[in-house]
């Protein structure tokens, strides 16, 4: 059976969180991105204590990596020696760090930002599906307002 949480009790003086959590922000994005049927990929940050109860961070990908991985396809296609390939076409990478409003990139989400810019990535901060989306309305080239 499901156990389920508690809501905090508010206190006097102590206003409640009512920002939404990153991983529903997460979820968010890739609901959108599915239904737009834009491949994308979700990288794991987890946290636990150790024994002396400081908070170890660990990752899937090395640290400061962004949250969400997607490909974005640009269509056509591209030639690999003498002929051309059909159905490989271009495609763009965007990663995606996911940040609840109020919250900042860590020095390390920094350093890997401005490596895969270097490797010509796009990079985005996005605290909503609508910050992915006015990426889109920028650099998508199948991007259409009449949908
Ligand atoms: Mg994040």
């Amino acid at each position: 059976m499901r156990r389920l949480r508690r809501p905090p009790i508010p206190r006097e003086g102590k206003p409640v969180d009512t920002r939404p959590l990153e991983s529903e922000i997460q979820k968010q994005i890739l609901d959108y991105l599915a239904a737009e049927r834009i491949f994308a990929i979700r990288f794991n940050t987890g946290a636990l204590r150790d024994r002396t109860g400081r908070v170890m961070q660990f990752h899937s990908a090395g640290p400061g990596v962004a949250d969400i991985l997607a490909f974005f396809d640009l269509g056509g296609t591209y030639w690999a020696g003498d002929r051309e390939i059909e159905d490989v076409h271009h495609q763009q990478v965007l990663w995606i760090e996911v940040k609840r409003p109020g919250e900042q990139q860590r020095e390390s989400q920094k350093q890997f930002q401005a490596y895969v810019e270097e490797q010509g990535h796009y990079y985005l901060v996005a605290r909503d599906v609508a910050d992915v989306v006015d990426w889109q309305r920028q650099f998508d080239p199948h991007w259409s307002e009449k949908r």
